[in-house]
C-alpha cells in the first residue's frame, strides 16, 4: 500500500530519493513468517518506516542530498538503522533533505526540492522536507529524522506532524553523517504522538559506538504519549518568540492550544529567556565551524566524488576540483563561514564569543526549568513559505529556525505537534521543550492535545 502511495506521488513531491521496494517486501514476508510461526515481535515489527538520506544503510545509497556522495553506498548500518532492523520495522528507502543538512526548506538538495503535500507550491520544511512530506502524504506512516537546529521540527511545524528532536544523547549519532555534531540529533517523524514515541524508544537509549550518548535508560515514553494528561503541570510560554515577524495564523493556533492546555489545569506562567534572541546568531557561527572540519573528509581521497583525476594534475588540485563541484552554494557558503570563524587570531572573537552565548542560552533554561515543566512556543514563525521565496536571501531562510535553535545548543528535548490550520489551510506546529532527559514531558503534552 505504501509502495503504491510512493509510486503514485513521488514524482509530484520528490519525498524519495532512493526506494529499494524489493528489500521491503521481502522484509515484510519475513516478519509474516516471524509472526505466522508465533515469534514474539515488537510494537512496531512489520511497520514501514522511511529512513532520511543521511542515514548509513548497508547496501543502500546515502547521499546527503549532495553530489559529492551521489554514488556511495556505505558499508554499515548507522545505530538508529540497526535498531530499526532489529525491531522489525520495514524500511521503505531514503528520502531527501537539503544537502548535508543545511537549509529549512530542502531546495538545497542536489536532486530538486521535495514539495509540500498540502500546497505543492510550497516547501515541505528542511533539512528533513522529504521525511515529513512522506508521512504527511501517507507515503510511510513513520519516518527517522536528524536535528542540528530545527531539522524535525520545523518539517513537522509545516507539514502537520510530529517531530520529535530528543535529549541530546538520547538517540546514538553513530552512522549518521556528521553536520554539527555538538548539535546533531536523530529523532522520530510520525503522525501521531504514540507513534512518536513508540518510534523513540526502538531508536533511543545508549549506544557504546558514540561517546555522546548517555548511559542512562530513557525516561517512558509510550506510557506518558497514552497518559496524554496535563493537569499540573507548569508551562512556560517564552516570552521572546512572538510578536514582529510572527504570522498572526500562527500566533493564533499557538495561544489556542495554550489555552487548551490551561483548561485542562496546567498552569500557565510567561517566561522570559533574553538569551534567545541571541541563539541564531551563535548557531550561525558554532554549526559552521563544526561544519567545515566534518565536511573536511570528503577530499576526493577517500569517500565520494572525485574530479579531474586523469593523471595530470596533484592532489590540491583535484581535491579542489571536486570540492568545487560537489559542494552547492550554501554548503559552500557555510564552509567559507566556518574555515574562517576558526582561522587563528578569529578564534576567540567569533566561535570563542559564540560558545559563551550558547552558555547565556542554557542559564536561561536552567532558570526556565526551575519555574516550569515544559516551555512552549511557535514551532516556526510561519506557515510553509512558497518555493524559491527564500533561496536568494540566507537571512530569511535562517530566520525559520528561529524558537528552534535554542534547544540544540542547550541539549534539551523539544518537540513539534500539530495545532490546526492557518486560515488559508496550512498547518501550524507548537514547540514543547523539556530538560534533559524528560523527553516523556513531550509526549504528556503531546499526547494530550491530540
Ligand atoms: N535549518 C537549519 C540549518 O539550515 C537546521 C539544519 C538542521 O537541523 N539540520 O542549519
Amino acid at each position: 500500500l505504501h509502495l503504491d502511495q510512493i509510486e503514485a506521488l513521488n514524482p509530484t513531491l520528490n519525498a524519495f530519493l532512493h526506494v529499494d521496494a524489493d528489500g521491503a517486501m521481502e522484509t515484510a514476508r519475513s516478519i509474516d513468517a516471524a509472526r505466522a510461526s508465533g515469534a514474539e515481535l515488537g510494537p512496531l515489527a512489520g511497520v514501514p518506516i522511511a529512513v532520511k538520506d543521511n542515514f548509513c544503510t548497508l547496501g543502500q545509497p546515502t547521499t546527503c542530498g549532495s553530489r559529492m556522495l551521489e554514488d556511495w553506498v556505505p558499508p554499515y548500518d548507522a545505530t538508529v538503522v540497526t535498531r530499526l532492523r532489529a525491531a522489525g520495522l520495514v524500511i521503505l528507502g531514503k528520502t531527501n533533505m537539503d544537502e548535508f543538512a543545511m537549509g529549512s526548506s530542502t531546495e538545497t538538495s542536489a536532486f530538486g526540492p521535495t514539495r509540500n503535500p498540502w500546497d505543492t507550491d510550497r516547501i515541505p520544511g528542511g533539512s528533513g522536507g522529504g521525511s515529513s512530506a512522506a508521512v504527511a502524504a501517507f507515503m510511510a506512516p513513520l519516518a527517522v529524522g536528524s536535528d542540528t537546529g530545527g531539522s524535525i521540527r520545523q518539517p513537522g511545524s509545516v507539514t502537520g506532524t510530529v517531530g520529535v528532536k530528543p535529549t541530546y544523547g538520547g538517540v546514538s549519532r553513530y552512522g549518521v553523517v556528521a553536520m554539527a555534531s555538538s548539535l546533531d540529533q536523530p529523532g522520530p517523524v510520525t503522525r501521531t504522538t504514540l507513534d512518536a514515541a513508540l518510534l523513540h524508544e526502538v531508536m533511543g537509549g545508549h549506544d557504546p559506538h558514540d561517546s555522546t550518548s548517555i548511559a542512562q535508560p530513557l525516561p517512558a515514553l509510550s506510557e506518558a504519549a497514552r497518559r496524554g494528561d496535563v493537569a499540573g503541570m507548569r508551562v512556560g510560554v517564552v516570552k521572546e518568540f512572538g510578536g514582529e515577524g510572527f504570522e498572526a495564523d500562527v500566533e493564533a493556533r499557538f495561544h489556542e492550544a495554550v489555552e487548551l492546555l490551561r483548561g485542562a489545569g496546567a498552569e500557565v506562567v510567561e517566561v522570559s529567556c533574553p538569551n534567545f534572541l541571541y541563539a541564531l546568531s551563535a548557531y550561525y557561527l558554532i554549526m559552521p565551524s563544526e561544519l567545515s572540519s566534518n565536511l573536511a573528509r570528503f577530499d576526493a581521497m577517500r569517500y565520494g566524488l572525485r574530479v579531474g583525476d586523469d593523471g595530470t594534475r596533484g592532489v590540491e588540485e583535484v581535491m579542489s576540483m571536486t570540492r568545487g563541484e560537489g559542494f552547492g552554494r550554501e554548503a559552500k557558503r557555510r564552509l567559507i563561514i566556518g574555515t574562517y570563524a576558526l582561522s587563528s587570531g578569529y578564534q576567540d572573537q567569533y566561535y570563542g564569543s559564540a560558545q559563551k552565548v550558547r552558555t547565556l542560552v542554557a542559564r536561561d533554561f536552567e532558570a526556565a526549568f526551575a519555574q516550569c515543566d515544559v516551555l512552549v512556543s511557535p514551532t516556526t514563525p510561519t506557515v510553509a513559505f512558497r518555493i524559491g521565496e527564500r533561496m536568494s536571501d540566507p537571512m530569511s531562510m535562517y530566520k525559520a529556525d528561529l524558537c528552534t535553535i535554542p534547544s540544540n545548543l542547550a541539549g534539551n528535548a523539544s518537540a513539534s505537534f500539530p495545532v490546526g490550520l492557518s486560515s488559508d489551510g496550512l498547518p501550524v506546529g507548537i514547540q514543547v521543550i523539556a530538560p534533559p532527559m524528560a523527553d516523556d514531558r513531550l509526549y504528556r503534552v503531546g499526547g494530550f492535545l491530540e
